[in-house]
Order: structure tokens, then sequence, then C-alpha cells
């Protein structure tokens, strides 16, 4: 099978109430990890790839991964840009291969990210495959790659923009803006509580945003960014084993289970990773400080970014058997 775009993926995710894992890759052994696992769930998923992760590992490399895992696993996957700046990005990931974009102009004025959107998806849907393309609108919080909000300035999605926006652009999915936050630290103490452990426990989600929104859309799907739970579990081996990573906090993947069985068709989950793979590095060199051989504490990264993916599949987004 070869790579697909998401219409089909959401049209099925949407009417069974669950949603699809979009993970970020960067290197061979963090795409090998999510279709792993993936491939143990029989579920469908998407490996997505931001312009930090272009610079990183240069794009051919993660396209030629990507199509390897494909080959490798044959499940239904998407290769996505995370967090298009422009049209010349999101043209150069369609003209090379990618099956979906995000055109991410939700930092601009209405007008202006409507404009800039619906270039993108008349670009993307005239190219053959058909291209989907997902669009923002309110802004998210925190730090991802080039994508940097200050604590402060993010603002919600408008419910009463949405049906315009996308009447106007043709956008395949929407990104909205419900409280989710980009990065390990996704929230600021101040703006938690914190449990008996003293470990902090975010505002929950605006779900009253989003079930308006679906109103509004009946049957149109919607995409979570800054999704990760930042499980404290990795944070405890991380910060047993040297680091030190204080007050990480996510969002409760219990609010993101809810979300899945609602409109959100798509969730996407990168610090998860990234904290896993590095609680497998931190342990490794603890228990094996002679070791030097990238094969085995890169190894031990993969093996818990795998396990976290399962996991993410299994009890969060409930893709699990679905192809
Ligand atoms: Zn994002």
């Amino acid at each position: 099978m070869p790579l697909v775009n998401t219409k089909e993926m959401f049209e099925k995710a949407y009417n069974g109430g669950y949603a699809i894992g979009a993970f970020n890759c960067n290197n061979m052994e963090i795409v090998q990890a999510i279709t792993e696992a993936a491939k143990e769930c029989n579920s469908p998923v998407i490996l997505q790839v931001s312009a930090g992760a272009r610079k990183y590992a240069k794009p051919i490399y993660l396209k030629k991964m990507v199509e390897a895992a494909v080959e490798d696993t044959g499940l239904p996957i998407v290769l996505h840009l995370d967090h298009g700046a422009d049209f010349e990005m999101c043209k150069d990931c369609i003209d090379s291969g990618f099956t979906s974009v995000m055109i991410d102009a939700s930092s601009k004025p209405f007008e202006e990210n409507i404009e800039i959107t619906r270039k993108v998806c008349e670009y993307a849907h005239a190219h053959k495959p058909y291209v989907t393309v997902e669009a923002e609108l309110g802004t998210l919080a925190g730090i991802e790659d080039d994508v940097k909000v200050e604590h402060g300035s993010e603002s919600y999605t408008k419910p009463e923009d949405v049906e315009e926006f996308v009447r106007r652009t043709g956008c395949d999915s929407l990104a909205i803006a419900i409280g989710t936050s980009h990065g390990a630290y996704k929230f600021k103490p101040e703006q938690c509580t914190r449990d008996e452990n003293g470990v902090l426990c975010p505002p929950p989600l605006r779900f009253d945003i989003l079930e308006e929104v679906s109103k509004r859309l009946p049957g149109f799907p919607i995409v979570l960014h800054g999704s990760s739970s930042v499980n404290q579990e990795y944070v405890k081996i991380i910060n047993e084993n040297g680091g030190q990573l204080k007050d990480a906090v996510g969002v409760p993947e219990k609010q993101l289970r809810q979300a899945a069985k609602l409109a959100v068709c798509k969730i996407n989950i990168d610090s998860d990773l990234r904290l896993a793979m590095t609680a497998g590095i931190r342990e490794h060199f603890n228990a094996h400080p002679d070791h030097f051989d990238p094969r085995q504490y890169v190894g031990d990264g993969r093996k818990y970014v795998k396990e976290v993916v399962k996991h993410k599949i299994m009890e969060v987004l409930g893709s699990n058997d679905k192809i």
C-alpha cells in the first residue's frame, strides 16, 4: 500500500469515535518505534515532519525512511508536514510526495489566514493524488521547534469563525485551540493545582468550544496539537538518572480519550516521544557507564518510544484494530 492522505482515515475515525495519532519523527529509530507499535496494534498512523525535523535530518532522508516503514509494515501511513509556515514550504512537500500538509497561518489576521490557506488548498487539491490540508484557527501557547507563543498570548478558537473559515479555504481538517499547548511545560505552575504527590494538575480542556465547533461543522475532522501528556513515569526515570525536568506537565490522557470520541480525529504527540527516548538513553548510560555503542543506548530509547506509542494507540486514541 502506498502512502495515503487523511481523507478516508479521518472519515472512519470520525464515525468510529476514535482518533489517529500523529507522531513527530526526526530519525530512523523514532520512525521504527512508531510504525512497529502501530503494526502490532493494527492501527493506521500519521508520521509528521516539522520544519525543525527537515532542518535536522534533511527532507529526503525523512521521506525515504517513511517509505521504508510503509514497505516494511504494509500499514496505511500518512506523511504529513507539521506547521507549514508558508505556501512555499507546503508546495515543496507536496511536490516531493507528502500526502498531507498543514499550513499554519494562525498567527496572521483572519482574512490573511484564509487567503494563505486557500492558496495551499488549491495547490494541494489539484495535485494527483489529492493531498489533504490541515489549517489552524486560534493559537496555542508553548514552544515546538520554530513555533513559539508566550503563555498569555494564546487565544482560544472562536466557534463563530469556523464555518466561514472552512467554507472559504476548502481545508480538509482544522486544528483548534481549546487549551492544549506545545512542549513539555504546557502550563505555568500558577495555572495549575497540585495533587497529593505535589504533581501539577493542569486546567481542563475547553470541551464547550470543541462541542460548539463540531455542532457548526458536522462530520468535519478536528485536530488537537500539543497533546502530549508528559507521563510522570518517564519524567521520573529521567530525573532519577541525572536529568533535571522540573514541573513538566501535559494534558491528562483521560481528557484526550474523551476528545477522541468526539470530533477530534487527529491528536499530535511529540514531547511524550522525546521524553521516552531521553528516559531510555539516560537510564542506559547510568546503568552502563562503559558503553559507547549508539545501537545499545539509542536502542533502549527506541524501546521506550515504542512502548509509549502502543500505550497511546490502545489507551488514548482507540485506533487499534481499525485497519
Ligand atoms: Zn503543533
